[in-house]
């Protein structure tokens, strides 16, 4: 992926359960911080791809 997108991205997320979303669609935060699961090396999207920035209602 292109640096050129740094600063100008959006963040679509349907994490109905988090405080930051709205409408089902979309996040509050200006920045997030993708993370793997702790301790884990699997490989597999739901392991290695988590939202760190996530906040229960
Ligand atoms: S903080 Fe993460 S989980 Fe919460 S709305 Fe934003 S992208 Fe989705």
């Amino acid at each position: 992926m292109s640096e050129t997108k740094a600063g100008s991205q959006t963040i679509g997320c349907r994490v109905t359960s988090c405080r930051y979303n709205t409408r089902g669609c979309d996040c509050q935060l200006s920045r997030i911080e993708v993370e793997p699961k702790c301790g884990c090396h699997t490989g597999e999207p739901c392991d290695e791809s988590l939202c760190g920035s996530y906040k229960a209602k």
